[in-house]
């Protein structure tokens, strides 16, 4: 088999293999490297997985509302390692299909880990492949903080090898894993504790998401506190105890997690010898055109340090492919209006601008809508979860420039509203849409 390849992927996660495969489909002569399991930090020990626990808690959930509805039901024990077993053996099966899937699309697989000898050459093992053309999609891992104790800790990494569910937890972070896991953790019956640096969970979102997820997550008894700077982890007789930077201590803990940011994976890859440049974020900037600094290497992806999202690396990587290899000239990915979705409880989606980054774009020159509710779901019932919504509005036609929705169904409603937000919709178009009764959705097409 040749040494000598049109094209080395490093990195057989989501973007690397959308990329290789694509690539390979368009006839060219492609290698993935890849040291890990196939399928990345998604399929591993990201979306795929931590949606199965999120499903898991969210069953408790509904058979905690099912007597509001006639249901004589109690909620007996609960099996974490019987779904971690069943968990496992579905991330193995993707493994193969991915495995699969690639070997299909002709393209070869390596194992390995791969660093540069030179700009068209990479290492693995003892074993040189060469390229026209190289693409780094290396993803990320989990980081850790820099003081005593820390490695007492675990990551979202481990807390995918968890065989059973630690009752004391703590939860270190703010953004939209350490939310996620606080909520696995939490609707599943464990004790969470949740400590953020700042004020607020989820800063980089809009401010009504953040403010509605904290008081319902602490309804449901998540224990929040802000302003926490760790300062050290210690073990001791009655458990894991964090101590913060002003002298606060938080536990004691069966479980610490750190969900504090993640950090790409570049320090093996001997860029230097490439070349290729890595900001002083840690992060491979690119081009438009996921072109780094060298001309025919290119990055894709977590590594690329933007909107860190499965779909975002498999869209630039496909982009990519059909423009180096399928004749697509400026093919691209906007990383513009790219909706997501928090898988809290209740779930987030949210696209576009927030009000705070409109207000600093457009100044006076939008309008804000919106709208507060307790969906039927909860009419016969105590628990009177409530869903929020907001649009907001650019220029003189209105047109949508953020949508953010937090309650139920939010994580399947927002995709069909993203297209129509890519395709400019404007306040009038969501207004002159029939509203279907009675859902959650329709609120958003009925704003005053
Ligand atoms: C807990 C968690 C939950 C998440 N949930 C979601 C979600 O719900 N929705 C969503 O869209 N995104 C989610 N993400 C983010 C998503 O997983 C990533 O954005 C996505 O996997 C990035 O793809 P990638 O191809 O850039 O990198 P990765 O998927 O991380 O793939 C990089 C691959 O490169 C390999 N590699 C690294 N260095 C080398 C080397 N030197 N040689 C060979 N191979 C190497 C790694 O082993 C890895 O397999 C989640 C992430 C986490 C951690």
């Amino acid at each position: 088999m040749s040494d000598k390849f049109d094209l080395i992927v490093i990195g057989g996660g989501s973007g690397g293999i959308a990329h290789a495969r694509r690539a390979a489909e368009y006839g060219a002569n492609v290698a993935v490297i890849e040291y890990g399991p196939l399928g990345g930090t998604c399929v591993n020990v990201g979306c795929v997985p931590k949606k199965v626990m999120w499903y898991t808690a969210g069953h408790r959930q509904h058979a905690a509302h099912a007597g509001d509805y006639g249901f004589d039901m109690s909620i007996g024990g609960h099996d974490w390692g019987k779904v971690k077993e069943r968990r496992d053996a579905y991330v193995s099966r993707l493994n193969g299909i991915y495995e699969r899937n690639l070997g299909n699309s002709g393209a070869k697989y390596i194992t390995g880990a791969a660093s540069f000898v030179d700009p068209h050459t990479l290492a693995v093992g003892g074993e040189h492949y060469t390229a026209d053309r190289i693409v780094i999609a290396t993803g990320g891992r989990p980081s850790i903080p820099d003081i005593p104790g820390a490695e007492l800790g675990i990551t979202s990494d481990g807390f995918f090898e968890l065989e059973e569910r630690p009752q004391r937890v703590l939860v270190v972070g703010s953004g939209y894993i350490a939310v996620e896991l606080a909520g696995v953790f939490n609707g599943l019956g464990s004790d969470v504790q949740l400590v953020v640096r700042k004020d607020r969970i989820l800063r980089n979102f809009d401010v009504m998401l953040s403010e509605l997820l904290m008081e319902a997550i602490c309804k449901h008894g998540v224990a929040l506190d802000v302003g926490v700077i760790p300062a050290s982890v210690e073990k001791t007789d009655e458990g894991l105890v964090l101590y913060s930077e002003d002298g606060r201590s938080f536990g004691p803990f069966d479980a610490v997690l750190w969900a504090i940011g993640r950090t790409p994976n570049t320090e093996g890859l001997a860029l230097d010898k490439a070349g290729v440049d890595i900001g002083d974020d840690g992060f491979i900037p690119t081009d438009i055109y996921q072109k780094t600094n060298v001309e025919h290497i290119f990055a894709l992806g977590d590594v690329t340090g933007r909107a860190a999202l499965t779909p975002v690396a498999i869209a630039a990587g496909r982009r990519l492919a059909d423009r180096l290899y399928g004749g697509m000239e400026g093919r691209h990915l906007d990383y513009d209006l790219i909706p997501t979705v928090i898988f809290s409880h209740p779930p987030i989606g949210t696209v576009g601008l927030t009000e705070s980054q409109a207000r600093a774009e457009y100044g006076d020159d939008i309008k804000i809508y919106t709208s507060a509710f307790v969906p039927m779901y909860y009419a016969l019932g105590e628990d009177k979860q409530r869903s929020m919504m907001k649009l907001i509005t650019a220029g003189e036609e209105e047109r949508i420039v953020g949508c953010h929705i937090i309650g139920d169904g939010a994580d399947e409603m927002l995709q069909g509203f993203a297209v129509a937000i890519r395709m400019g919709a404007t306040k009038q178009d969501f207004d002159d849409t029939v509203a279907i009764h009675p859902t959650n959705a329709e609120e958003l097409v009925t704003m005053r």
